[in-house]
């Protein structure tokens, strides 16, 4: 998963300023087989003492982002190392289950909760092995740390920190410490410890560029780090809304075809627990494959076809049998992202899409002929009771521009947020974190 801290994930419930406003979703009834959601992530592997072994000789040390090794009779392996907060925590346990040498440490992306605790394990003759994208997504995630923390705290509020309240250089050299990597991998790498055998993997994919897999072939576990997203089977998260790079699809399913090939019997991704079974591992990798080719080509042929963008957001739908948790993304959004990653930002609507002056630069003229703020919040009242709050939200948006304080447009804007919040049912995390998170600042807005 991605982001820096953002992978510090945390509780949804815990908005205390909008509680008392918003009424809780109810939950989507397709979601996951596992019934894990992203924000149950925040507390795994709390009350545990001791590192789990999952197989022979493997052990997890589980927590936001889980630490694991591979114990071999000439030294140790080290998948991923977990967010800098709990590393310290994640190495005792480890080093408990076994205190042998560290030969070698995989890190699986950039993402903090991969590489927190990496200097922890770092040492003279301890090979760091990562991609060759690895550093350029280091560089660029702690170039941009202080908008991208900003954006984080929306849909990760309990942990990731003001930064605006920090002295900025401190918080990101403490936020975002790096390293650099012993070697960096473009192809696969393979080598051998104390009798097992490791094929470190580059697996481009549905959390960044930068994405490896580690393989023991005689025992056919694999270690995907994020190469899914948090959750398994799930539909991919292509296009994050806190930001970060365009993710391309095509990578991802060549990532999937690759996995399907090797015919794992155990998967042990980065965040919860490991999946066990060949044909079920089999077929949720098969579904997530399919379900991505098929919003990629649905895209593509609807881009051909001449429609615009929103106009397939609304259409392009996974069909029953390849439907998938959305808990971390959604189809839209993707497809939005497909779009955008093929063909930029412009889409011909309009000529002022390539200029500086935005829509709402005209929004007070628009009150003023409408003859108010109010009038534009009435108008919009009547799409919320007609099912329609995003025709309201854009309403609100004209009256909010011209008059920020308007009681009214503050108001439907609320009760607007509030059926797309019902909506949402419960199932993405990063949709209910916004719009909690703007639900909030409607309701401060109006308590002013
Ligand atoms: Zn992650």
């Amino acid at each position: 998963m991605r982001p820096v801290l953002a992978l510090a994930l945390s509780s949804l419930c815990t908005l205390t300023s909008c509680a008392s406003r918003q009424p809780e979703p109810q939950r989507a009834k397709h979601i996951l087989r596992s019934g894990q959601q992203t924000r149950n992530l925040d507390h795994f592997g709390d009350d545990l003492d001791h590192a789990v072994e999952i197989a022979e000789g493997i052990f997890q040390a589980r927590a936001v982002g889980n630490a694991h090794m591979i114990v071999t009779s000439a030294g140790n392996v080290i998948v991923d190392t977990g967010l800098p907060k709990e590393a310290k925590r994640q190495k005792q346990l480890l080093q408990k289950a076994n205190d042998g040498p560290v030969k070698y440490v995989v890190i699986t992306h950039g993402h903090m909760d991969h590489v927190g605790g990496t200097k922890q394990w770092n040492g003279d003759g301890v090979e760091v092995i990562a991609h060759e994208n690895f550093v350029d997504t280091q560089r660029y995630l702690k170039d941009l740390a202080p908008f991208f923390l900003r954006r984080n705290r929306v849909f990760y509020p309990h942990s990731v920190p003001d930064v605006d309240r920090m002295l900025t250089r401190l918080a990101v050299e403490m936020l975002y410490p790096t390293f650099e990597p012993t070697r960096l991998i473009g192809e696969t790498f393979r080598f051998e410890l104390g009798g097992t055998r490791f094929e470190v993997i580059p697996t481009p994919s549905a959390e960044g560029e930068d994405s490896i897999s580690v393989w023991l072939p005689d025992r056919k576990i694999l270690f995907t780090g994020d190469a899914f997203g948090p959750l398994f089977p799930m539909f991919p998260n292509l296009y994050t809304i806190r930001g970060e790079k365009f993710r391309f699809a095509l990578p991802y399913i060549q990532t999937l075809d690759r996995m399907i090939a090797l015919e794992p019997e155990m998967i042990v991704p980065s965040h919860f627990e490991p999946i066990r079974g060949a044909e079920r591992i089999r077929k949720d990798l098969q579904r997530m494959r399919d379900a991505t080719a098929y919003v990629h080509d649905a895209t593509i042929a609807g881009m051909n076809d001449g429609k615009d963008v929103h106009t397939l957001m609304r259409e392009i739908q996974l069909p029953k049998h390849l439907r998938l948790s959305e808990g971390h993304s959604k189809v839209p959004w993707t497809v939005r992202g497909i779009w955008e990653g093929y063909a930029g930002w412009f889409h011909f609507r309009s000529t002022t899409e390539l200029y500086g002056v935005p829509a709402s630069a005209v929004a007070p003229d628009l009150v003023d002929l409408a003859g108010g703020a109010g009038a534009i919040a009435t108008r919009a009242d009547r799409h919320v009771a007609a099912g329609r709050p995003l025709e309201a939200l854009h309403l609100t948006d004209i009256a909010l521009a011209a008059a920020p304080e308007n009681k009214a447009a503050l108001q439907v804007r609320l009760r607007a947020l509030t059926v797309l919040l019902e909506r949402s049912g419960d199932e993405n995390h990063s949709e209910v974190m916004w719009l909690r998170h703007q639900m909030t600042t409607t309701g401060e807005a109006l308590d002013r």
